[in-house]
């Protein structure tokens, strides 16, 4: 196979940070940087820090939006924060929901571009996979958000915010001074939607934070996966600062393969990224990392490929997801048959890996992974070839 694959063409840091100008939103900021918003806007500094645990319960835990709802502060001091902050999520545009009981959002962001948040009830599991990025700088080839051009990376209010949407079409917040409720519809997040989350490492983090805190959303680090990847600088910090569970897109078993599947292999191959896995501080038995790997007919999926890659992977406690691969219009490769993909997970089951295949979920809308956002951008390609055959232009 001839080497088209794409240059890498951003690199870590390089995509700014900057808020988007405006009232300042109290969504995404952590604790401490709440606390100076409010120093700064005349709250006295000696209640600062328990104002912040006050607004922060009524953003986080019981889901308010109003400033004039939260009754212990008083009415004067509401109307403050009422003229100098806003409380901001991403605005639902459509909402989409499989016949298998996915649900699609499609949300807007600052600057009118729009992100995809999928929720995926499964049994007593409700797991919500969300974006990091408008867009990737990464160009794995047989991704559709890795064809399209990064806009930017998403605010840590625009990550948290998509957790907010969904508790919000959910009907989760608990009413006001209930107390805590164990039994959740979202009960999980992947970072599994849009982008590479170790691109936006801070904005990532500091949600994340903020849906681990106990007086808010409250959802254990355990029940928090972020999958990269392969950007290698970023995942002992990813155990140190964030401390989630880690999932890696691996997708091959030699480098040649990978570089052409995953081009930040170029960069950190596959035996620089496994060197780093090894020494994941919070790597046990209990929390293993996962490998994703999408079977590609003919390319990664032989029963060699299913050897190798316990070799490579021995010492590491690992699960390895199976994902056939969701073709979208002009992708380059085939999911490998039913067969195939059940042969490759016994070699590796035999081997002492748990090896699930994942079963797509929300095909009929078009949430599967790996597929974000395409449906929405074809729906505009079509609109404008449509009014190009028609000759309406514009
Ligand atoms: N950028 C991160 C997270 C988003 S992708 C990463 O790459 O890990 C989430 C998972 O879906 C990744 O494992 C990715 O490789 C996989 N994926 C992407 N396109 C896919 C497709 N068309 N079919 C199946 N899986 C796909
Ligand atoms: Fe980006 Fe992940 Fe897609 Fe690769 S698989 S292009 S890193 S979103």
């Amino acid at each position: 196979m001839p080497d088209t694959t794409p240059p890498i063409t951003q690199d870590v840091k390089t995509i700014p940070r900057a808020l988007p100008k405006g009232p300042t939103n109290l969504v995404g900021l952590t604790r401490a940087a709440m606390r100076e918003v409010l120093i700064a806007h005349s709250t006295p500094e000696k209640q600062a820090k328990m104002r912040v645990g006050q607004i922060w319960q009524w953003i986080y835990q019981w889901g308010v939006r109003d400033f004039s709802e939260m009754t212990n502060l008083a009415k004067a001091y509401r109307a403050d924060l009422a003229e100098q902050f806003v409380i901001e999520i991403p605005e639902v545009v459509t909402r989409q929901v499989s016949t298998d009981g996915t649900r699609k959002y499609l949300v807007r962001i600052a600057g009118g571009h729009e992100v995809e948040v999928v929720y995926i009830p499964d049994g007593k599991r409700g797991t919500l996979c969300i974006s990091s990025q408008v867009g990737c700088t990464l160009t794995c080839s047989f991704c559709h958000t890795g064809t399209q051009k990064l806009v930017r990376n998403l605010t840590a209010a625009e990550i948290i915010g998509q957790v907010m949407v969904a508790r919000d079409d959910l009907g989760e917040w608990p009413e006001v001074g209930a107390p805590k409720d164990e039994t959740r519809l979202l009960s999980n997040i992947v970072l599994m939607g849009m982008g590479e989350p170790l691109y936006n490492f801070e904005n990532v983090r500091d949600a994340m934070k903020i849906a681990m805190d106990p007086e808010g959303i409250q959802l254990s680090r355990r029940r928090i996966t972020l999958s990269t990847s392969g950007v290698v600088p970023e995942i002992a910090r990813t155990a140190q600062e964030i401390g989630c569970l880690l999932a890696i897109s691996f997708h091959a078993t030699t480098d040649e393969v990978r570089d052409k599947l995953v081009p930040i292999n170029k960069r950190w191959n596959i035996e620089t990224l496994l060197d780093v896995l090894r020494t994941y501080p919070k790597v046990s038995n209990s929390e293993r990392i996962t490998f994703e790997y999408v079977m590609l007919k003919g390319i990664n999926d032989s029963d060699e490929d299913a050897r190798r890659l316990v070799q490579l992977i021995k010492g590491i406690p690992a699960k390895i997801n199976l994902i056939p691969f969701n073709e979208w219009p002009g992708a380059p490769y085939e999911r490998s048959s039913g067969n195939r993909i059940h042969a490759f997970a016994d070699i590796v089951n035999n081997a002492g890996y748990p090896s699930p295949i994942r079963t797509p979920r929300g095909e009929d809308i078009m949430a599967a992974c790996g597929q974000l956002k395409s449906a929405t951008e074809r729906a505009r390609k079509s609109k404008r070839q449509i009014e190009a055959e028609s000759g309406t232009g514009g």
